[in-house]
């Protein structure tokens, strides 16, 4: 008799091919980025396609990618490149060059860790096959 225990099966990623898809379209974004100052359209495309993409499938892309796109024109804010980094009474601010839109974070103090990167936030492992 063939047992099936369902307890055992390993659970799949849940939207594992919008995040292929928000990887694939954030490195193609990245490259063109640094590559030349010509192809900003381009890298802007990308960007915008890959926020669809994550608002579409209700998928909340990493805070470290979220952070490096601007909310204004959705380009690659690239620190000395295509933005300005200056920080003013411990908070950093980050300013596109191309629509001066800024951004404002908190300087981390060096023992700080995101709420994402600590072991209290996982819910469940995940394992991808
Ligand atoms: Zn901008």
């Amino acid at each position: 008799m063939e047992s099936t225990n369902n307890s055992t099966k390993i659970k799949k990623c849940a939207g594992k091919d919008n995040l292929q898809r928000l990887n694939y379209l954030y490195q193609a974004c990245n490259a063109i980025a640094t590559e030349n100052e010509t192809n900003h359209l381009a890298s802007v495309m990308y960007s915008n396609l890959a926020v669809a993409i994550s608002k579409k499938a209700v998928q909340r892309m990493d805070i470290e990618v979220k952070r490096t796109i601007c909310k204004g024109c959705r380009s690659l804010l690239l620190a000395g490149i295509t933005c300005k980094v200056r920080i003013k009474k411990k908070r950093s601010i980050w300013t596109c060059t191309k629509c001066h839109t800024a951004k404002v974070f908190p300087v981390q103090c060096p023992d700080y860790v995101p709420w994402n990167l600590q072991e209290e936030s996982v819910v469940e492992t995940l394992q991808y096959k």
